[in-house]
C-alpha cells in the first residue's frame, strides 16, 4: 500500500501531504485531550463528528463569502484542506462567560457578555498558550495591524454565523476558539479560517436546558461526549443515523 508523508501530529488531528500542490489531508482522531494533555482518552466516533461537522461549518462559511482553509470531505475522517502558514495565535470569541474567562474574571457561568469579546492566546503548549494583548503580538511580530483587522473581522462573521446557526436548532454558542492561516495567491497574502470549528473547540448548551454539548463534557466528567456531539449533528441534520458505528478505515503513516 502506497504510503503518504505525515508532516504533522497534534492531539486530535494528523496532517499528511494532499495529493494536489498546496493541499493537505487532515485526518480527525478519536484522541480528546484537555488541561494541556494532563487528561486523555479515545472516545469512539469523535473523529468522524468532528470531521463532519467541521465540514458543515467550514462550507456554509465558505458560502456566505467567509474564506476558510476547506476544500472537501475525502472520505469518514478525512478532509481536504488547502496549506496555510498558521498565525501562531488562538482567537477566542466569547458571547457568554465561561471556563477561563469566568475563573480569571470572577464572572459567573452563562452570564450574558455586554458584546462579543475577543482575546487572543499564544500557541505554545508548552507555556500552556497564554493570553496576549495586541502589543505583544505586534512587538513579537506574530501578525501585522493588517493581520489583525482583518482576524477580529473573521472572528465576529464567523461567530456571528455561528451563533445563527446554532439557535435555529436551540443551542447557545457560548464561546469559540478559531485559527487563522495565511494563504498566498502569487505575491498576494489572504486570511483564512483553518484548523477545525467543532464541538471540540466551541462551548454549546442547549438553550432550554442548559445541557454541555461539548467537550466540557469530557473535561468535566459530565457523561458520553460522542453522545453530545451526536446530538449537535443530529439537530443540524449533519450526520446520517449511526455514522459513526462505521468502521474505521485504516490509518496509514
Ligand atoms: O478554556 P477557555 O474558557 O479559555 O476556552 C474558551 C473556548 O476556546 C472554549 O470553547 C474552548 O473549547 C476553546 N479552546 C480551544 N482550544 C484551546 C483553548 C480553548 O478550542 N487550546
Amino acid at each position: 500500500m502506497a504510503r503518504r508523508k505525515k508532516i504533522y501530529e497534534g492531539k486530535a488531528k494528523i496532517l499528511y501531504e494532499g495529493p494536489e500542490p498546496n493541499t493537505i489531508v487532515q485526518y480527525f482522531k478519536d484522541d480528546a485531550t484537555a488541561f494541556n494533555a494532563q487528561k486523555k482518552d479515545v472516545i469512539d466516533g469523535k473523529g468522524v463528528l468532528n470531521n463532519r461537522l467541521s465540514e458543515f461549518f467550514m462550507t456554509g462559511l465558505n458560502t456566505i463569502g467567509v474564506p476558510t482553509h476547506f476544500i472537501r470531505r475525502l472520505n469518514m475522517r478525512e478532509q481536504l484542506v488547502r496549506s496555510c502558514e498558521i498565525i501562531p495565535l488562538e482567537i477566542i470569541v466569547r458571547n457568554y462567560a465561561a471556563g477561563s474567562l469566568s475563573k480569571r474574571l470572577g464572572i459567573e457561568e452563562g452570564t450574558q457578555l455586554p458584546r462579543p469579546i475577543v482575546e487572543y492566546c499564544y500557541k505554545d503548549d508548552k507555556l500552556g498558550d497564554p493570553l496576549v494583548t495586541e502589543e505583544h503580538i505586534a512587538a513579537f511580530g506574530w501578525a501585522s495591524q493588517q493581520d489583525m483587522d482583518d482576524i477580529l473581522s473573521l472572528s465576529l462573521r464567523v461567530n456571528d454565523f455561528m451563533s445563527g446557526l446554532m439557535l435555529g436548532v436551540g443551542i447557545r454558542l457560548v464561546d469559540f476558539k478559531i485559527e487563522i492561516g495565511r494563504v498566498f495567491d502569487g505575491d498576494f497574502q489572504r486570511l483564512v479560517v483553518a484548523d477545525e470549528i467543532s464541538p471540540d473547540s466551541c462551548r454549546l448548551w442547549d438553550i432550554e436546558t442548559g445541557q454541555k454539548l461539548d467537550k466540557d463534557v469530557f473535561r468535566r466528567d459530565l457523561g458520553n461526549l460522542t453522545d453530545a456531539y451526536s446530538e449537535v449533528a443530529r439537530r443540524l441534520g449533519v450526520m446520517p443515523q449511526n455514522a459513526t458505528q462505521m468502521t474505521k478505515p485504516t490509518l496509514i503513516n
